[in-house]
């Protein structure tokens, strides 16, 4: 705290990580590049990733969002969203000769992988996630045969699989670590010879930002976690902060959604932000609370991250044909042919 603070015992706690995932982030420049490449209109399936104010600026430059590639027009682009589609989308978009270019997280590939590889040596998966979330919905589409969600410690009473000597857990990618592992225990007393994936398939992004708020909602009287109603990440998110010890929680889209009664009798407020959720929705709600005394800010710490992903192969692909016609036209050397 600087000499010129008024003490007024208030301060905010600010979590890091927080916000963007290299997943998110990625997805997002694809649909800016694509519109840039291609021109508008660009289909985009689902929400790019689930946050409402991404989702409107990106309407704003010309992406189009669809439920279904049904409602696509033959001949477009479409983009296929972050969290993934299964195989039947992507013959969808085959038959309705729809170009696309695929945004899928590699970390939701990742599990995609592990799911065909098992359902191929015949193994029951059982698939940890939340009931309708597109990434459950994409998975589940790669071995449909193979896979029964479980979503939750209570749903477990209720598995069955035809034998137990060959089951697997795999998981969505974005659920709280705790609950998961209660998940998983109560699975592997029903089932004790229950094989684990190869790797975590709770993300990095997931798994940090997690740890922030649990560190944070220790000394938290009210944490605030920016993001939308639909994010998986940023609801566990609010639950993780409450159970850390957080009085209070709240998932806010923006800072006009704060109520100022929840700031009653408050002197430590948390702060922290979905993988989906740009940074200046979280200066906007600092702002918001600098102006009601909440001016000394300190980070909690929880981890570093450097991990990028590179853009879908399919841009890229384009981009460096592109650069290399630029090359050729510009020096009159013959252009590599295309992938
Ligand atoms: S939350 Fe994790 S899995 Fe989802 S897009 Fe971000 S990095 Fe990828």
């Amino acid at each position: 705290m600087g000499p010129m603070t008024a003490s007024t015992g208030r301060r905010v706690l600010l979590a890091a990580p927080r916000g963007y995932c290299a997943g998110v982030d990625r997805a997002v420049i694809a649909v800016e590049k694509a519109l840039e490449q291609y021109g508008a209109p660009i289909y985009v399936r689902h929400e790019i990733v689930h946050n409402k104010y991404v989702v409107q600026t990106l309407e704003k430059k010309g992406a189009i969002f669809v439920e279904q590639t049904a409602e696509v027009p033959e001949g477009s682009i479409v983009m296929f969203s972050a969290h993934g589609v299964a195989p039947t989308v992507h013959e969808e978009a085959a038959a309705g000769r729809l170009a696309t270019i695929d945004a899928t997280c590699p970390l939701v590939t990742k599990v995609h992988k592990e799911a065909i590889r098992y359902a191929k040596d015949d193994y029951d998966i059982l698939l940890i996630g939340h009931e309708g979330h597109e990434e459950v919905i994409g998975t589940s589409g790669e071995a449909p045969e193979h896979i029964t969600l479980v979503d939750g410690p209570e749903d477990v009473a209720k598995v069955e699989v035809r034998d137990p000597s060959k089951v697997v857990w795999l998981s969505q990618t974005t659920l709280s670590v705790d609950e998961t592992m209660e998940t998983v225990d109560a699975l592997k007393d029903k089932f004790p010879l229950l094989v684990s994936p190869p790797s975590d398939d709770i993300c990095y992004a997931t798994q940090n930002r997690q740890l922030a708020v649990k560190q944070m909602g220790a000394e938290a009287d009210l944490v605030i976690v920016v993001g939308s109603r639909n994010s998986s990440n940023s609801k566990r998110l609010v639950e993780v902060a409450k159970l850390a010890g957080a009085r209070e929680a709240y998932l806010v889209d923006f800072a006009s959604e704060i109520d100022e009664t929840w700031l009653d009798g408050v002197s430590t407020v948390g702060v922290t932000s979905g993988a989906s959720v740009p940074e200046v929705l979280v200066e906007q709600v600092l702002e918001y609370l600098t102006e009601r005394g909440f001016e000394d800010v300190e980070i909690v710490k929880a981890a570093e991250e450097s991990i990028t992903f590179s853009l879908p192969k399919e841009l890229r692909r384009d981009l460096r044909a592109e650069a290399a016609a630029l090359v050729a036209e510009r020096t009159g050397r013959p252009a590599p042919a295309a992938e």
